[in-house]
Formats: structure tokens, sequence, C-alpha cells
């Protein structure tokens, strides 16, 4: 069998936002090159009126309105790849981190339903046992904003996609370490300079300044996983 790959189907109202950023940059090259491919179902083209309807009111009474069960219903079942694993954007799911993102890329084929109103009828969660995922704390007016950052966190860690792959295994949050800060040309900006030893060719001391760097920053910036990095080394 020829091997396939990653491959991400996203549920919509909005296919006209895709690729949209996703067609850009390291992400955008890689789908190109084919190490990644994406599907975009739009989820009115499964409204069963003439007006393509697609939400009603809510029962109960309440502000705004909900997706259907029904149409959102049809969508998945004529384009969800039976062994995809389906997500539903939402602000009530597992808060989205670097970890979901491994366990994502490594699912061969992944499922994005963007809600938009209030969100989706309940009982499409619970028929499909969908795993919700948030990207935060906050309200965005729809899921494909949410989408894109799922997509790109996953699709950076293929194989092929990044120049070096070096450059993945210290980044922050793939230790408990936040990353070190960078500097580049020219030498002097604004009448700061480039700290001096890493012009001075000495490997060891400037991963020794970096790590002392990364530890301060995440010291001060990030108390839980200053503590979580201080349990690991323990
Ligand atoms: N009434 C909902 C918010 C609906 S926002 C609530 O209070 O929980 C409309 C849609 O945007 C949602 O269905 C979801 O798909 C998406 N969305 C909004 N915020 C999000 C977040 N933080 N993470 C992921 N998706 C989000």
């Amino acid at each position: 069998m020829i091997n396939q790959p990653w491959h991400a189907t996203v549920f919509t109202l909005f296919p006209m936002l895709y690729p949209g950023p996703l067609g850009h940059s390291v992400v955008g090259n890689a789908l190109t090159e084919g190490l990644w491919s994406l599907d975009v179902v739009n989820i009115r083209d499964y409204a069963q009126d003439k007006h393509k309807t697609v939400d009603d009111t809510p029962c109960g009474g309440g502000p705004g309105m909900v997706m259907r069960a029904d149409v959102l219903g049809d969508a998945i079942e004529h384009n969800h790849p039976k062994d995809a694993h389906l997500i539903y954007l939402s602000p009530r799911g597992r808060p989205f981190n670097q970890q979901i993102a491994h366990e994502l890329k490594g699912k061969k084929q992944i499922s994005l339903i963007c809600g938009r109103f209030e969100g989706i009828d309940e009982r499409v969660v619970e028929y499909y046992g969908i795993d919700e995922i948030s990207i935060g704390d906050y309200i965005l007016s729809g899921g494909e904003y949410a989408s894109y950052c799922i997509l790109d966190a996953c699709v950076r860690l293929l194989p092929g996609v990044l120049g070096s792959d070096g450059s993945l295994e210290t980044e922050s949050f793939e230790g408990h370490l936040l990353e070190y800060p960078h500097y580049t040309r020219p030498r002097v900006w604004h009448e700061r300079e480039v700290p001096e030893v890493l012009l001075s060719g000495d490997h060891g001391k400037i991963a020794q300044w970096r790590c002392e760097k990364a530890e301060e920053i995440t010291r001060q910036r990030r108390p839980d996983m200053w503590q979580k990095y201080i349990a690991s080394k323990e």
C-alpha cells in the first residue's frame, strides 16, 4: 500500500477561508509538496430546505442560534473518513498544547468541525464521541481560526516539513522550558549589542548561556512550567 500523507478534513460554513494562512510559508509549501493533504467540506451543502438553513433557535430559549444536528450529521456521514479522529473546536474542550499537537500528528487523519453561532447541537458531540479541543480561554466567532492554529502546530511536526529537525527539539514547550532568546545581525542595534558569548565560537559556553537564559525566562514567566522542570530534574 502507498504511504498516505497526514490528512485533515475541515467541516465549515466558510470553505473560502481555506487553505487561507495554511497555504503559505512552511505549512503551505508542505501542502503543495504533498507532505499533508486537506479536504474542506461545506456544511451548508447538506442543508435540506430551499433556503439552505443550517441553524435554528436554541431549545429552551436564550440568545443566538445553534447549528442543526441533522445538517451537520449528514455532512459528517458523507465526508468524515471512518478511521479519522473527530474533533470539535470548542471553548469547552481540553486546552490545546504541544503534547496534543504530537498526539494529533500521530493520528494519520483528523477531522475538525468548526462551529459558528452559539455552537453545535450537543447530540452530535455525544453520538460521535467527539474530542472537544479549545485553543484558549477566550471566545472566537468561529472554529476556523482555531483550526488554523491546530493544523499549523501539527503539520510543522511532520517529518520533512521544517528544514532542520533540530529546531523542533529546543523549542518552547518541547521540554519543560521556554526557549532562550535569539539574536542575529547587526551586531549593534540602537546601542544594544549581541551578547558577547554568542560571538565567542565556544559551543560549550553558548549552550550553557542558552540553558541559563531559558531557565531564567521560564522561572520569571511561567512558575507552573518551572515547578515541572525542577521536579523533572530531581
Ligand atoms: N456559545 C459558545 C461559544 C460559541 S463561539 C460558548 O460560550 O462556549 C462559536 C464557535 O467558535 C464555537 O462553536 C467554536 O467552534 C469556535 N470557538 C470559539 N472559541 C473557541 C476556542 N477558544 N477554541 C476553539 N474553538 C472556539
